[in-house]
């Protein structure tokens, strides 16, 4: 059996954007679309793989589930309405999921509770395993680029993609659809193809959603159209030296900052320590170490003015894997300074007086990052599926944990 549901007209009326599947087990693999309404380039390249795939026919295991994001704000392409969807997803799952139907003052929550709806329904009704795509364009041009929080789950999802990887950026940005889905037991990446209105965006989409259903083992190479070049593009893209990538400095602002980008840097380019980036009311802004500047702020409004990362060397990614698999965090509080958060789990505390100085070293290597700062002590957790996949009830039954926290 093969079904195919492809929404003809340009404009987004249902959440389904399409489906593809056959009567052959295999993961449920989710790519939500337009989370922010002024991106339509993962639409319209949804929109030609399905196509491909009711044309082709190839043989296929598993699912293929295109989904739209904020509706309401694709529909007056604007990136959102009341609020950027992109954010407080821990917070909405936490306070109103699943059925609570009081009447909401955000356009994006009526859209967060929809699409929550649909994926829940999703999760709720197979026994495969489920993976979550989000994506995305950016304001300003960029090379393509995915963004995952470190587990191992999330690396092995996408270790054959050639594009750059970003690890960190969760740690930085809360409440990302990607980061809630993550915590909940969903392997969760984040695309981004390129600049917004670039036609090479949509194609660079294509090519990561065709090397997606092929890295998890939906459909062979042979049968993708034109493998070779998605792979080629999304190589050729990428950067020269490393494939992760960490971020290791965020410059937040606020409006009355009056923060400002020096003109002419682009994403990923290297900057040394001690050069100019931007300024604001209280004048230049420097890099304070060397390493490649990440989603400047060009255009629009956000509260991330810039960002650094740097390079992890293959070396120290296959330390972080051997020890993560051996599960060697079991042993970390024995560290001086460093003990186990009695009340909250995969979390650990560190005196900074007594710690050693390379204890967040080891932390970061072992998938932890910075949650927050309390009296000068640095609260590091992980989240809770690292190399473990939990089954579709548990995972329903943490939505429901979230639920009765609130
Ligand atoms: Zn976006």
């Amino acid at each position: 059996m093969i079904s195919s549901e492809t929404a003809a007209k340009p404009h987004i009326k249902k959440r389904t954007i399409g489906t593809y599947a056959t009567n052959k087990a295999g993961p449920v693999v989710i790519f939500v679309v337009g989370l922010h309404g002024n991106e339509p380039a993962g639409i319209v390249a949804l929109k030609a793989v399905l196509d491909q795939l009711n044309i082709l026919k190839p043989t296929f295991k598993g699912s293929l589930i295109g989904l739209a994001g904020n509706i309401t704000a694709l529909e007056r392409k604007e990136r959102f309405i009341d609020e950027d969807m992109n954010r407080n997803w821990d917070s909405y799952l936490a306070e109103v999921y699943p059925t609570h139907d009081a009447l909401s003052k955000h356009a994006e929550d009526t859209e967060r509770r929809a699409l929550t709806k649909e994926l829940t329904r999703i999760i709720s009704g197979t026994k495969e395993n489920v993976f979550l795509c989000d994506l995305h364009t950016t304001s300003s041009e960029s090379v393509p680029f995915i963004s995952i929080n470190d587990t191992l789950r999330n690396r092995e999802f996408v270790k054959n993609i050639p594009s750059p990887i970003i690890l960190g950026l969760a740690e930085q940005i809360k409440g990302t659809l990607n980061g809630a889905f993550n915590d909940l037991g969903i392997a969760s990446v984040l695309f981004e193809s390129g600049q917004h209105d670039d036609l090479s965006s949509i194609e660079n989409h294509e090519a990561f959603i065709w090397l997606i259903l092929e890295q998890l083992g939906c459909i062979d190479p042979v049968e993708i159209p034109k493998f070779h070049k998605y792979r080629e593009i999304l190589g050729r893209l990428a950067l020269d030296e490393r494939k992760i990538y960490e971020v290791f400095f965020r410059h937040g602002i606020d409006t009355s900052d009056h923060f400002k980008m020096e003109p002419g840097f682009v994403n990923f380019q290297k900057v040394k320590k001690g050069t100019r980036l931007a300024h604001d009311k209280n004048g230049a802004i420097k890099a304070f170490k060397n390493g490649r500047l990440f989603m400047p702020l060009y255009q629009g409004k956000g509260d991330d003015g810039f960002f650094l990362i740097r390079g992890i060397s293959p070396f120290w990614l296959k330390v972080s894997e051997r020890l993560r698999k051996l599960k060697f965090d079991k042993y970390l509080h024995w560290l001086p300074g460093v003990r186990k958060d009695q009340s909250a789990p995969n979390t650990f505390i560190i005196d900074r007086k007594i710690a050693l100085f390379y204890s967040l070293q080891i932390f970061h290597l072992m998938g932890y990052r910075k949650k927050e700062v309390k009296k000068g002590r640095l609260f590091v957790s992980r989240l809770p599926y690292d190399d473990e996949t939990p089954s579709n009830e548990e995972i329903m039954k943490n939505f429901d944990y979230l639920t009765s926290r609130s």
